[in-house]
């Protein structure tokens, strides 16, 4: 059975397609700068390899007409008819409190989606313009939503309710939701695979460590806490967000820079994090190369980094009372030797030995803990995609 995944973002829009039967990569391809000039899509196959194709595409829609295309063509595409596409999994951003799992879409989970919007509106908007031109495109064939704050349904709410007037939660659902909830999942379970372990008897904090970036407190397979909430702003210290701040900062910032609020969100969305810090990049390679250069704000902004992912392992760990196994996943976490040296060099009194020698890897899996290590470290590269065809094929097969 093979499975379309499907994750549109607001301008571009990436998609594999797999076949479930041994999980291979059929195709891949991104495409790029929806409804701006300059489209293009970019497609490779395990066939013909890489191919660009620059094309207008005014909206998600029409970029998807593009990528069907780009998988049916003959020259280089995946599949000689549609009918060899069995069923479509989407990336869908908010569910809010509706799903604790990935869903057959119906009208009405399209409806609640729709609901969902206020809480994501840079995100749900894509996603949903995502399935309904799929529905029109490939009528016969089922939608399933995945979605990012689904795993994080199992918080208890201790976790979720924040020291505000109860009746904010109440009226508007203000809560900590928690994101990227799918790339936990998949390093979750990967990991206990990996150490042969049953998920249920392991405390995991798994960090995915990226251009955005979470940490998750798993104990006993349930997520106990996260540390992104109401939206992916809050926590750690990020590539353009600023995590965590004295939430006083913000009305001093707007009243001495005379800034409204869409304004103050830009400022923390956009140009904090270890942006806003080293003034260099928001790309960790280039703050990296900085700090090597001797650029001491870009160095600040590593430390930053670093000191506040140990910050919420030192949490978690006393959240769950002790911690097995902790995971370093997406760009940075996956990628970055330097960086995962310096956060879990500060992490031997939680029982952690740091094999530096196993750490000299990059985007592969690997235990970089000392054999006999209290607690273990793993690096897992993610895969959302494959995570959610998974889901699809449970629930369409
Ligand atoms: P997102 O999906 O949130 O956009 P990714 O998980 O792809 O982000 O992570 C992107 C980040 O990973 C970038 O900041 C990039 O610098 C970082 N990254 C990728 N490769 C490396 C590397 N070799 N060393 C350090 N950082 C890296």
């Amino acid at each position: 059975m093979n499975i379309l995944v499907i994750n549109c973002g607001s301008s571009s829009l990436k998609y594999q397609l797999l076949n479930m039967d041994n999980e291979a990569q059929l195709a891949q391809g991104l495409v790029e700068r929806i409804g701006i000039e300059g489209s293009r899509l970019k497609q490779e196959t395990e066939k013909f390899g890489k191919k660009v194709i620059e094309v207008d595409m005014k909206d998600h829609k029409e970029a998807l007409g593009h990528v069907l295309d780009a998988l049916k063509n003959e020259e280089y595409g995946a599949i000689k008819s549609f009918d060899e596409i069995h069923a479509v999994g989407h990336r869908v951003v908010h569910a809010g409190e509706k799903y604790s799992s990935s869903v057959v879409v119906s009208d009405e989970v399209i409806k609640a989606l729709e609901e969902c919007i206020e809480l994501a509106p840079l995100h749900n908007p894509p996603n949903l313009i995502g399935i309904k031109a799929i529905e029109e495109l490939l009528p016969s064939v089922k939608n399933v939503a995945v979605f990012d704050t689904a795993f994080h349904q199992t918080m208890p709410k201790s976790s979720y309710i924040y020291p505000l007037p109860y009746e904010f939660y109440e009226k508007y659902a203000v809560r900590r939701y928690g994101f990227h909830g799918t790339s936990h999942r998949y390093v979750v379970a990967r990991a206990a695979e990996m150490l042969e372990k049953d998920v249920k008897d392991l405390k995991i904090i798994s960090c995915h460590l990226g251009n955005g970036s979470s940490l998750c407190a798993v104990k006993n397979g349930k997520v106990l806490d996260t540390s992104m909430g109401f939206t992916p702003l809050e926590g750690l210290a990020m590539g353009t967000r600023c995590g965590d701040i004295d939430p006083a900062i913000i009305t001093f910032l707007m009243k001495k820079e005379n800034l409204d609020a869409e304004a103050m969100d830009k400022v923390m969305n956009k140009q904090s994090g270890v942006l806003g810090i080293s003034g260099v990049s928001s790309d960790f390679r280039d703050i990296e190369n900085a700090a090597a250069e001797g650029n001491e704000r870009a160095e600040l902004a590593l430390n930053i980094f670093d000191n506040r992912v140990r910050k919420y392992i030192g949490a978690y760990a006393a959240e769950m009372g002790g911690v097995d196994v902790i995971i370093f996943t997406a760009g940075v976490g996956e990628n970055s030797i330097s960086n995962r040296e310096s956060i879990s060099k500060g992490l031997e009194f939680l029982g952690l030995e740091f094999d530096t020698e196993k750490n000299n890897v990059r985007g592969k899996e690997a235990i970089i803990s000392k054999e006999g290590s209290k607690v273990t470290a793993l690096v897992i590269p993610t895969n959302e995609e494959l995570m959610i065809a998974r889901d699809t094929l449970e629930l369409v097969k």
